[in-house]
């Protein structure tokens, strides 16, 4: 792979479990791709916890998920050698424990794909997210991302194949503060609400999640009652308009009604001069 290469852009997502990309931002990516992008797509754990279901193993569970995955990356333009399967179990990231194991691997992987863009959930909402493995790969891919051009560290995966190298900049999602507001109108959102729709299984934990946990309150929202399918309809166009609406909010001159929100942040010294770049029209990602 070329190092200076920037046209198509490269872009690495990194996701803590095998639904986060389609669910959060499937839409960005199908257009990203369609846009001639090369996405990567890196899966840290195997969703092996991913089920309520008492007569349902973990390893039975691990399967279908991985099947589902597979058919809905597929939906969103990324083939099976743009996706990287890692095998932590589901819920099992340690967060303090990073270090040793899953940043030098994540760095290894950014120094052999070179991407201008890593992408990856917002480590600011990590104190508020009950997920370690959410919050291990927030924190983990941002310090990777950042870290990768450093030859000093974990020299010993240093070959031919594998050299230090300078990431430009990081976009998060699962953000409070989005700065880039994707619009996923048309081809796009139909992409992210097909693949949303591969995850049979988890769009039936989500909705056993919602209903036993409103039960506990003495509550009970009718939503919830619908098939999981009518449910991930109606929640994904529903999220992408409030997204298009606190869009134009921000900037009113965006002409938009369905959107992702994803928040921007430049590397080392890019980031204080940020507000005086000039950004070619090709690396724009909304
Ligand atoms: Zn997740």
């Amino acid at each position: 792979m070329n190092a200076s290469q920037h046209d198509p852009e490269r872009i690495l997502i990194f996701e803590p479990h095998p639904d986060d990309v389609a669910f959060q931002i499937g839409g960005s990516v199908a257009k990203w791709v369609s846009q001639g992008r090369e996405v990567f797509v890196c899966t840290v754990t195997n969703g092996s916890s991913s089920t309520f279901n008492p007569a349902v193993t973990r390893e039975q569970i691990t399967e279908t998920l991985m099947a589902e995955h597979v058919r809905a990356l597929s939906r969103l333009g990324v083939d099976a050698d743009h996706y990287i399967q890692w095998d932590y179990d589901d819920c099992c990231v340690d967060p303090g424990a990073t270090h040793t194991d899953l940043r030098p691997r994540m760095m290894e992987l950014i120094r052999r794909i070179r991407p201008v863009t890593v992408v990856t959930l917002d480590p600011t909402h990590n104190m508020m997210d009950e997920n370690p493995d959410h919050r291990a790969t927030a924190l983990c891919a941002f310090e990777s991302a950042a870290l990768a051009a450093t030859h000093t560290l974990y020299p010993g995966q240093l070959s031919q194949d594998v050299q230090p190298h300078f990431v430009s900049r990081v976009l998060f999602y699962m953000s409070e503060f989005p700065t880039v507001f994707v619009n996923i109108e048309g081809a796009p959102l139909d992409a992210k609400l097909a693949a949303g729709l591969e995850y049979a299984s988890q769009l039936e934990l989500l909705a056993t999640d919602a209903r036993r946990r409103l039960a506990g309150l003495g509550a009970h929202l009718p939503l919830f009652d619908m098939p999981p399918g009518d449910i991930w309809r109606m929640m994904c166009r529903q999220i992408a308009e409030d997204m298009a609406a606190e869009c134009v909010a921000w900037d009113p001159a965006r002409d938009i009604q369905f959107a992702e929100g994803l928040r921007m942040q430049y590397l080392g010294i890019v980031d204080k001069i940020k507000d005086f770049l000039d950004i070619p029209e090709s690396l724009r990602l909304d």
